[in-house]
């Protein structure tokens, strides 16, 4: 389908120092808001910021709205939506069963928040929304603008990243509009994500938790709330049996190849081999300000020691790199723990195809 893109920015109406709360309900108001509200009413689709990345969004109970969702993306049809509510209670209307346990305690810590808990679905959300899997995965976001968006809709809304299926997440209104011009109607734009990476998946169906996939929620914080040693589900494992069907396919990548390497293989010298690709080097500030690559072009991506501040530019700047000129990205390893453990797993997802 060809259509007109439209979008419409965020007034600024949400104040610094007031609550998610006040901030969400004024939202309510907001001519950008009520417009996406609107259009998700009449199955339509529209991209809205979240505190992770920003979201294509569509009416969860409606096959048809999310058809519209897997179209725009190109997304693989095996590959099951994460379904947002407006209001922590709104969770006992789309599952079957009790809360466990882990999922009180994970919500009472994390929500709203980037946390998506995987529980047994019930008949309000289709098979087209879970790809067919009897489980869905459910977050209340605190992104005031997708609070309100969600709670003036009326609805659960599903909404995968608003980006063409494959490629760097986006994480500012340009991002989406690159992408997905043409295809989708409305995009609110209410500024860059402050996250920057997706939600961290929890299957809490078992006795033990299980991370299905790394993201803005670290590892160390589950496992202090839950007081035990949380499982991540290796992503190789995943490939093979799609516990978290999403992981197994082409993501994250720009269109230009790229290779992670370790800062301490990073001088001059040992980097001849990459000369005739044209590589562009993304480096942190620390080891920019150490090595010299003299005959290479250089992107900064900030401090190895504010790994949230890389979190947070880490989509902008692939998408920065991801140019024609470029016959190779070189991006610097960082360390895996907390939120690096997420960072780290996009990049290795990004550099394998
Ligand atoms: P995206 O929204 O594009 O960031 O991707 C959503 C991620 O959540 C994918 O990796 C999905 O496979 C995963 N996911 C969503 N729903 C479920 C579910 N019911 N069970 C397991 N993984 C899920
Ligand atoms: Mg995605």
């Amino acid at each position: 389908m060809v259509c007109k893109t439209e979008i419409g920015r965020v007034d600024d109406r949400v104040e610094p120092g007031e609550s998610l709360e006040t901030n969400a309900e004024n939202l309510k108001d907001d001519r950008a808001v009520r417009n996406g509200a609107r259009l998700l009413q009449q199955e339509e689709v529209v991209a809205f910021p979240t505190e992770t990345v920003y979201g294509l969004g569509a009416d969860a109970r409606s096959p048809e709205a999310v058809s519209k969702i897997f179209q725009a993306k190109g997304r693989p049809q095996d590959n099951p939506l994460i379904v947002h509510i407006g209001y922590r209670e709104q969770l006992n209307e789309l599952i079957s069963g009790e809360i466990p346990e882990a999922g009180s305690r994970l919500i009472a810590a994390f929500w709203p928040g980037p946390l998506t808990l995987v529980l047994p679905k019930n008949d309000i959300i289709p098979d087209a929304t879970t790809a067919g899997l009897d489980s869905v995965g459910i977050r209340m976001p605190s992104h005031p603008v997708a609070l309100a968006l969600i709670r003036l809709s009326g609805l659960p809304v599903a909404a995968p990243s608003a980006n063409s299926s494959g490629y760097p997440s986006p994480t500012r209104a340009g991002h989406v509009y690159s992408d997905l011009k043409g295809k989708i109607p409305y995009i609110i734009d209410g500024g860059p994500c402050p996250v920057g990476l997706e939600s961290t998946v929890v299957d809490i169906r078992q006795k033990k938790a299980v991370i299905l996939r790394p993201g803005g929620i670290t590892s160390e914080d589950i496992s202090r709330v839950l007081g035990y040693d949380v499982v991540q589900y290796r992503s190789e494992t995943i490939d093979e049996t799609p516990a978290s069907p999403g992981m197994k396919y082409r993501h994250y990548s720009p269109a230009v190849p790229l290779k992670i390497v370790k800062t301490g293989d990073l001088r001059d010298k040992d980097l001849d081999e990459y000369k005739d690709l044209n590589p562009v080097f993304i480096l942190s500030d620390e080891t920019a300000a150490d090595v010299e690559l003299t005959d290479f072009p250089v992107i900064k991506m900030g401090k190895r020691k504010d790994l949230n501040q890389i979190a947070f530019r880490l989509f902008d700047i692939l998408r920065e790199a991801d140019r024609p000129e470029y016959g190779l990205i070189l991006i610097e390893e960082l360390p895996e723990y907390g939120i690096g453990r997420a960072i780290m797993n996009r990049l290795q997802k990004a550099a394998s195809r």
